[in-house]
């Protein structure tokens, strides 16, 4: 049976001296598939099979084995992320992130929110705050969402007068001890990136030191909440500032 599946190739696998796996990121969730022949130079799959070729996937579809790929449909060539080293490095940690969750869970709409990121990125809109926005949406995938309605002490919904990253959320001026001041555009835009629809992204004008700020919240919260330690995350922070 052909079958066509959409998606992006997050690995490889080499499988024998000319033919390799590939895994697709889907939006039904990982998808092994067999590329024979597909690492010799003749071949018509070869340059279709690399990691992060983002196309129409042409299978023949078995039951309960591996599919064998016929062949492919490109969607978007990704060219500009592809030929800049920190936006690999950017791309590379979200694909890692999502697969940490599509691997257990199939997730349409987490599928979604990754695709949209990748092409936003490779239209050139600043792959930071791309990158913040997905790692903010993941964490209700995670389990550990931000509260972004109230005071995670007690409950009010009034007065907040920062977010702690290492308590989880808001806090009130009732309940405020001590904790780092993050400013009241840096929380608003906090929520936002939480909200916002990446689809519809067309500008960000946002400071340096807002995104800046909620790089650090992001960073920090990731540490404390989410018990994931990605070799592609710190790839990342070796290649940015
Ligand atoms: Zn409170």
């Amino acid at each position: 049976m052909l079958k066509e599946v959409e998606g992006i190739i997050i690995s490889e696998t080499n499988y024998g001296e000319t033919s390799k796996i590939i895994n697709i990121l889907t939006k039904n969730g990982i998808v092994g598939v067999m590329a024979k022949g597909s690492k010799s130079l003749k071949s018509p799959l070869r340059s279709y099979t690399q990691k992060f070729t983002y196309g129409k996937f042409y299978l023949y579809y078995k039951e309960n084995k591996l599919s064998i790929l016929k062949s492919v449909d490109i969607i978007n060539d990704l060219v500009n992320i592809k030929t800049n080293i920190e936006l690999i490095g950017y791309m590379s940690y979200i694909s890692d992130l999502t697969y940490q969750i599509m691997k257990q869970n199939n997730n349409e709409d987490l599928y979604n929110i990754y695709i949209n990121a990748i092409l936003k990125i490779n239209d050139g809109l600043n792959a930071k705050i791309i990158c913040n926005i997905v790692e903010l949406k993941i964490l209700d995938y995670l389990g550990v969402g931000i509260n972004f309605n109230t005071c995670i002490k007690c409950g009010n919904t009034k007065n907040i007068v920062t977010i702690n990253p290492d308590e989880g959320g808001y806090i009130c001026k009732n309940c405020y001890t001590n904790e780092k001041i993050f400013d009241e555009k840096t929380i608003k835009m906090l929520r936002m990136y939480y909200l916002v629809d990446i689809s519809s992204i067309s500008d960000l004008k946002i400071s340096d030191e807002v995104i800046n700020n909620i790089n650090n919240f992001i960073n920090i919260y990731y540490e404390r909440y989410t018990g994931l330690y990605l070799k592609s995350k710190k790839f990342l922070d070796t290649i940015t500032t």
